[in-house]
């Protein structure tokens, strides 16, 4: 993408409603406007982040076996009535009528949809097990919409429910979306800590959250810092393995990490002291194991082995997609704008040009921008009449990992500058070894 070409609305002032780091960063990188409390519109910059960490969760969900599909967003309050959700849900569920008169709403989570499609097709428990799942807007009308995108009103989630025959199968399921939740935030260059949490209105016993530790966080969390030492890495699951999942399980989630819903002191005193540790933490996802509750209310059962109609044990798993860009910009930026993880950047690269309308300067950078291209990369290429100082100062704002300088001056020594923007430290190299260090870094992505 050529600058000079794109849409990229960025913002010289600090915005005055924008309280934390990450929804300031966000506006001034020109990544969202607000159109209402909580409702976004996302521009080009911002929607092409959301779109690469919708991806490693579509990567990730096909990686466990789930299925993806889609569900509406405006449902009628049937379903919902036979759930007893309707009125149980409060004033968070924005509700409307048709023009005759029937009671509707707008989705904010869907167990009841995905519940109703299971019964009327799903018969028997060799159809099982089964998980579907979906990436679709939810609406919830919060009661304090704020922080941007990490407590909207309109948001983009993943949601996703497993169907299964046993208690002990939907355990294995509860257990499978842990391990590909560890993998789908590392990806993203996230450390999400799995926690027990409570149920709150989807309801169950069993329940994790996944928090990212970050100062503005809206969640207390106390934990044992060896939790912050464990990684997924690349790890190689198989899915079906019910013996390796829950080996991960009991990995992750043995130490101590609870939110303040069901902190215990009296357990927390038996973590050494030099390793208790009282945090603000991001909710970034969560996995529930409810059992019956959704199919018992509305008859989703299948037949047994033995004939006899069973009620199905299901869970439902959800990844806050959009918040999840509040997040990563909580956990990596400076004071110069946001530093994008390799795996969820706009663009893999910039190339700034220190003097556009220098002939060699411009067909060096139009030279890179082919190579990187021809890479299967996407460059983002300053090529506006601007002075250095403005391409670097926009540059370090929008927060792409990696930079190369060109100018008159290096070329005459035939070299341009690759410059890591974590680090700030620049290398000096031919225009061919800066294609090549580029392409070795996200071989690895
Ligand atoms: P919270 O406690 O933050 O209100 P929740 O527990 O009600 O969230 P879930 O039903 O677990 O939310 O939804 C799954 C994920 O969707 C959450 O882990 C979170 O990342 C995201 N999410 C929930 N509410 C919002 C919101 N208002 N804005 C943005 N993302 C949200
Ligand atoms: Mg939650």
């Amino acid at each position: 993408m050529r600058m000079s070409r794109y849409f990229l609305p960025v913002l010289k002032e600090n915005p005055a409603e924008a309280q934390i780091v990450s929804h300031r960063l966000m506006l001034r990188a020109g990544m969202i406007k607000q159109s209402s409390a909580g409702i976004y519109s996302w521009l080009p910059m911002g929607f092409k982040v959301l779109r690469k960490i919708e991806n490693i969760v579509h990567e990730e969900q096909a990686r466990a076996g789930h299925h993806a599909m889609q569900m509406p967003t405006i449902q009628s309050a049937d379903l919902w009535r036979e759930s007893g959700r309707y009125d149980a849900y409060g004033d968070e569920m924005l509700r409307m009528k048709d023009r005759h008169g029937r009671d509707m709403l707008f989705t904010p989570t869907a167990e009841e949809m995905i519940t109703d499609i299971f019964r009327a097709h799903v018969g028997s428990y060799k159809d099982l097990p089964l998980t579907m799942y979906q990436i679709q807007w939810k609406f919830r009308d919060e009661v304090r919409p704020r922080f941007g995108v990490m407590r909207g009103r309109e948001f983009y989630m993943k949601d996703g429910y497993n169907f299964d025959l046993t208690k002990e199968d939907a355990l294995h399921a509860y257990n499978r979306h842990l391990v590909s939740y560890l993998r789908t935030y590392e990806r993203m260059g996230l450390q999400a800590i799995p926690m027990r949490a409570d149920s709150g209105p989807i309801g169950g016993d069993d329940t994790h959250e996944f928090l990212v530790l970050a100062e503005t966080g809206e969640s207390e969390v106390f934990y044992d810092s060896a939790v912050t030492d464990l990684t997924f890495g690349d790890r190689d699951i198989d899915y079906d393995n019910v013996a390796q999942c829950a080996a991960v399980m009991e990995e992750f989630t043995t130490k101590y990490a609870r939110t303040d819903e069901t902190h215990d002191a009296g357990l927390f005193a038996e973590v050494p002291e030099e390793r208790r540790k009282t945090a603000r933490g991001i909710e970034v996802g969560q996995i529930f194991y409810f059992g019956t509750k959704y199919s018992e209310a509305m008859k989703a059962t299948v037949q047994g082995p033995d004939g006899k109609p069973v009620p199905v044990h299901m869970g439902s798993h959800g990844i806050g997609v959009s918040r999840l860009l509040g997040a990563i910009i909580e956990a990596s930026h400076d004071d110069k704008g946001i530093i994008w993880p390799e795996g969820v950047t706009p663009y893999h690269c910039g190339i700034v040009n220190l003097k556009q309308g220098d002939d060699e300067a411009d067909a060096a950078c139009d030279a890179l921008y082919k190579s990187i291209t021809a890479l299967g990369l996407e460059p983002l290429y300053d090529d506006r009449k601007e002075r250095a100082g403005g391409k670097f100062a926009t540059m370090d704002l929008i927060g792409l990992p990696w930079r190369i300088t060109v100018g008159p001056r290096g070329l005459k020594n035939g070299v341009v500058e690759l410059t890591s923007r974590r680090t700030g430290e620049s290398e000096e190299m031919t225009p061919e070894a800066a294609v090549q260090k580029i392409a070795e870094i996200y071989a690895q992505h």
